[in-house]
């Protein structure tokens, strides 16, 4: 058999960024030996690249934000999809986060007054996102490395070794879930340096691997996101929830083509930006769909005015949720009235009362971002942006208290995990659900070791299929180069799978991506010249990403072509409306078939009503928008009844898991008061 390094621990983190780092450090916490294993050097993942800040309702800049008003803008923002537990979860917890930041040593931006600042943001009602500038991610990992160094330098005087109880492994890739069993016993990994394998032995695991990004061609994600906690969960068992919803933010780059979607940071917008056409007309206010024509200024003054004085005035259109503001650019770059490189123009140049020193002061990194890649003044030239891949909504499935996925001994938090954000993410609400849900799922991991009555084990059959696989690559000759077969998935999704759907564009792409899976499972590359020719070696490491891309694409195709509706991150062409009735169902992927070739399989699966509280905390025309006539309080209904409502139960009752696609299509017509 292959040379495999063994290492034992209680709990193996699957990521650094910043669910990783909270994961970790709450099962270091409650006393378990805990790994922390990270495929990018420690320090740089996902995170570090967050900019606008944190979302929590601590109230600093706004005295009426609380809890409450954050979970409805997080339902709304999500188009009342998201896991309702989650979401109220998350708004509860995460200003405690937050302080918990600071009380580690994270040094936030400040009120005047002191406390921490916080800023507008697209979707939050109050000035929500504290923030460093906007270099927000950086410091939260920062302060998360802080705190595991100090926790090893307890470990080193208790233990006389600093990775007693917590070890990073950098630059290590894991590339199988192990199982003994219904239960997970370990992970498997290479260490991209040497290419030499290692089995975490360990009966907990926590995915934090971020998004899936890459499996699109134009994206502001790094690398690293190519769906492997997505895809290690599939593979051991797991199910992936609504995978259909993949965010499209408004605002990348478009030029020069080598660095087209990369970030443009909300901040731009939330500090005053506003966006323009070819003929120089602020368009937003032309896009402002029905659900939230109560909260959105129709006029350019009253926009304006809301940054001096919010509470008397409506935020200004820009500020509208991701998914709203990315289709008004498609639908004006598609209507001719594009900037020469086919975005918008997104300008601050005269809108800060600071001018030019205040733009650099609140906005370095664009500043810096534009002039070095483009070399455009952000100060003195408004930037030209489009739409760019940037965040999955879907992702494993997982129980929301404690991040515990459908296999024993499996838990996902952050970004790979599905639920919290609904169909589409708020800007902000990244980097708090990390923090909230980091911490609870390293404590369930934490609990579940503890309840253990005997740990499970790997078995050299696993390891020996692992290794196998792992090395196939470098035994097939001839093949094909990666780097092709990667270009041409990332074609494929962005073309057919992209930013507006239609139902023959999603079939064309399921055929190209069956097509491609002959292609996947047939890629070859050659040794090295270094460690057994496998050290380093990115062909070979992209040769092994393209299985989880291919699995996460396929995943995403097939949920998209069978949620009939549009909302939020998922928006079909041929069915614009949004209904009622599919806000219901959620789309469940897990694997069937041949084991060797495993096909992704699509289930509907009913949503767990919203407790009663939480329901009552919005307004009932508001609900009546969402909710089916069976689903409003019995008050509310009745009225519905009366003047109509929303939501008629199709034909066939298609409510639920078994309800027919025909039957859901009925509902979309039905409610065709949509937030398109
Ligand atoms: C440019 C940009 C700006 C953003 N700004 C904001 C913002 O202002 N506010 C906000 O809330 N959100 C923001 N987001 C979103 C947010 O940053 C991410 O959703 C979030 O950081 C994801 O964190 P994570 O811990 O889930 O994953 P990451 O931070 O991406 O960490 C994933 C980790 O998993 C590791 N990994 C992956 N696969 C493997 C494997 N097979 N084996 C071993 N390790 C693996 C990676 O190396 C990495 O360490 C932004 C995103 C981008 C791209």
């Amino acid at each position: 058999m292959t040379e495999i390094e063994r290492h034992a621990y209680d709990v193996v983190v699957i990521g650094a960024g910043g669910a990783g780092l909270r994961a970790a450090i709450e099962a270091r916490l409650q006393g378990k030996r805990t790994a922390i294993i990270s495929k990018s050097l420690f320090g740089k993942a996902h995170t570090v690249m967050a900019e606008g800040g944190a979302a929590a309702a601590m109230g600093n800049v706004n005295p009426n934000d609380n809890w409450q008003v954050h979970f409805r803008d997080t339902m709304r923002g999500g188009k009342f999809l998201n896991n309702w537990r989650m979401a109220e979860l998350h708004a509860k917890e995460a200003p405690d986060r937050v302080w918990e930041l600071e009380h580690w040593g994270a040094l936030f931006d400040r009120t005047k007054d002191g406390k921490i600042s916080q800023r507008n943001f697209g979707g939050h009602e109050y000035p929500r996102l504290a923030h460093v500038g906007d270099r927000t991610g950086l410091e939260l990992i920062r302060t998360a490395q802080q705190k595991i160094v100090a926790l090893q330098q307890e470990d080193h005087r208790e233990h006389g070794d600093y990775e007693a109880r917590l070890k990073v492994w950098a630059e290590t890739t894991v590339t199988r879930l192990l199982k003994d069993g219904d239960r997970i016993s370990g992970a498997f990994a290479y260490v991209r340096e040497t290419g030499k394998f290692v089995v975490f032995e360990a009966p907990a695991v926590v995915l934090a691997t971020g998004g899936i990004g890459k499996a699109f061609k134009v994206t502001s994600n790094s690398w690293e996101y190519t769906g492997d906690g997505h895809s290690l969960a599939l593979l051991a068992g797991a199910t992936l929830l609504n995978m259909e919803f993949v965010q499209f933010h408004p605002t990348g780059m478009v030029w020069p083509p080598s660095v087209k979607g990369i970030l443009v940071t909300e901040s731009v917008r939330g500090d005053r930006g506003v966006l323009k056409n070819s003929e120089g007309k602020r368009f937003m206010f032309e896009y402002i769909p029905e659900v939230f024509k109560a909260q959105y200024a129709t006029t350019e003054e009253e926009a304006d005015r809301w940054y001096d004085d919010p509470d008397n005035n409506r935020r200004p259109p820009e500020l509208l949720p991701r998914d709203e503001v990315a289709r008004a650019i498609n639908s004006e770059v598609k209507a001719g009235r594009g900037s020469p490189h086919g975005g918008v123009f997104l300008t601050v140049v005269g809108r800060m009362p600071g001018g030019a020193e205040e733009i650099k002061r609140r906005l370095p990194a664009m500043h810096h971002q534009f002039k070095e890649l483009a070399d455009v003044d952000i100060t003195q030239e408004p930037m030209e942006v489009g739409p760019t891949c940037h965040y999955v909504m879907g992702g494993v499935e997982v129980d929301p208290d404690t991040g515990a996925a459908l296999v024993p001994g499996l838990f996902a938090a952050g970004e790979c995990s599905g639920g919290m954000h609904g169909s589409n993410r708020l800007g902000g609400n990244s980097l708090t659900d990390l923090l909230v849900f980091g911490r609870r799922a390293g404590l369930g991991a934490a609990e579940y070791v503890d309840a253990l009555a005997a740990r499970p084990t790997v078995s050299d059959e696993a390891l020996d299929a692992a290794a196998t696989e792992a090395l196939a690559p470098f035994e097939r000759k001839g093949g094909e180069s990666p780097y092709a077969v990667h270009a041409e998935l990332q074609q494929t999704m962005n073309d057919l799978v992209g930013i507006i759907r239609k139902e023959g564009e999603l079939e064309q792409a399921l055929a190209a991506l069956d097509k491609l899976r002959e292609r996947v499972a047939n890629v070859s590359v050659d040794p090295v010249a270094v460690n057994d020719g496998r050290g380093y070696h990115p062909g070979w490491h992209l040769a092994l990403d393209l299985r989880n891309m291919l699995l996460v694409s396929e995943a995403v195709a097939k949920a998209a072509l069978e949620r009939q509706e549009s909302r939020g991150g998922h928006t079909r062409d041929d069915y614009p409306g949004m209904s009622a009735e599919w806000r219901k169902v959620n789309l469940v992927c897990r694997l069937a078939g041949d084991p060797s070739s495993p096909r992704v399989e699509l289930k509907r699966q009913p949503m767990e009503p919203m407790r009663d509280d939480l329901i009552g905390l919005f307004e009932t025309d508001e609900l009546k928008k969402y909710l089916t006539a069976e689903e409003l309080p019995a008050d509310v209904a009745a009225e519905a009844g009366e003047t109509g409502g929303t939501g008629e139960a199709p034909a066939g009752g298609a409510t639920a898991a078994g309800a027919t696609a025909a039957g859901a299509a009925g509902a979309v017509e039905e409610n065709e008061e949509g937030d398109r």
